[in-house]
């Protein structure tokens, strides 16, 4: 079924055109990674997504509802979104933050609330944090916390920012495992992502932005060729099948090693 369709969808900040003409649909199930170089439109697509911005032209539906019309505490019950900064200022434990979660759903903090974070923590592996302030953990455990409170949501789709733009490798891998995780049993997940490499080896569909248009949609075998990357983000790229994961790796190439003298 086919969750997000976007027609004619152009966004602008002021007189800058950041959007153009975007015709898409989103399937559900899906886990789909939105790619495109810097500056591409990304963000400001995700957040059009989350219903933080508001496209002056075009239309969007939700399960075939127009998302203009979907209240924001009825949209926030089903759709969470995990933005690519969160500023703290003010210290607040991981337990209370997580409760946060669960604002759409009630006004108090009862029974099923604590059973719900219970699980969360459970899932997540957050039992040993709950008790500690969130500016404590490292970025790899606080980024856990954050998935955590959109799961506390019960949504059905979870929108990301750059989900591991701070983390390690090893933190990387398990967060997007944790993702992963969660689509398989059926949260759709729409995500953008810097690293093209995450992107091949997790998401089942990609969007491909260039100067605020899609450039290609599909499957990774279908976006990720090295003609695509190499004109959309101006650089020579090597994408070979890695024999070990039978997934799609992408190796930039430095232009100095490219220049004969
Ligand atoms: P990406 O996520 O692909 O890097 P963004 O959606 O963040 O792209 O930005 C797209 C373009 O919009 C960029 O040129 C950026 O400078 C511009 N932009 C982003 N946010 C704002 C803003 N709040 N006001 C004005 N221009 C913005």
């Amino acid at each position: 079924m086919v969750i997000y369709k976007i027609e004619n969808l152009s966004f602008k900040y002021d007189k800058f055109e950041v959007l153009k003409n975007l015709n898409l649909e989103i399937s559900e199930g899906e886990f789909t990674g939105i790619v495109g170089p810097n500056g591409s439109g990304k963000t400001t697509f995700i957040k059009i997504l989350a219903k933080i911005l508001i496209p002056e032209k075009g239309r969007i539906f939700y399960k075939n509802i127009e998302l203009k019309k979907i209240k924001a505490i009825d949209y926030a019950k089903e759709v969470a979104y995990l933005p690519s900064e969160i500023k703290l200022i003010f210290e607040i434990k991981v337990k209370d933050f997580l409760a946060f979660g669960r604002y759409p759903f009630s006004g108090r903090f009862g029974k099923i609330e604590k059973k719900v974070i219970e699980e969360v923590c459970e899932k997540l592996n957050l039992k040993n944090l709950i008790e500690k302030n969130l500016n404590q953990l490292s970025d790899g455990e606080r980024q856990r916390v954050y998935i955590g409170q959109l799961l506390t949501q019960r949504p059905k789709v979870i929108l990301l920012d750059e989900p591991t733009s701070h983390l390690d490798i090893g933190y990387q891998f398990s967060i997007m495992d944790i993702l992963m995780d969660l689509n398989r049993n059926g949260i759709t997940v729409i995500s953008v992502l810097h690293d093209l490499n995450l992107a091949s080896y997790y998401c089942s569909k990609i969007i491909l932005l260039k100067e605020g248009e899609i450039y290609k949609t599909g499957n990774v075998e279908e976006v990720l060729t090295y003609q695509n990357i190499e004109y959309v983000y101006n650089t020579k790229v090597l994408v070979y099948k890695n024999p070990i994961t039978e997934k799609i790796n992408i190796f930039g190439i430095p232009k100095y090693m490219l220049e004969k003298d």
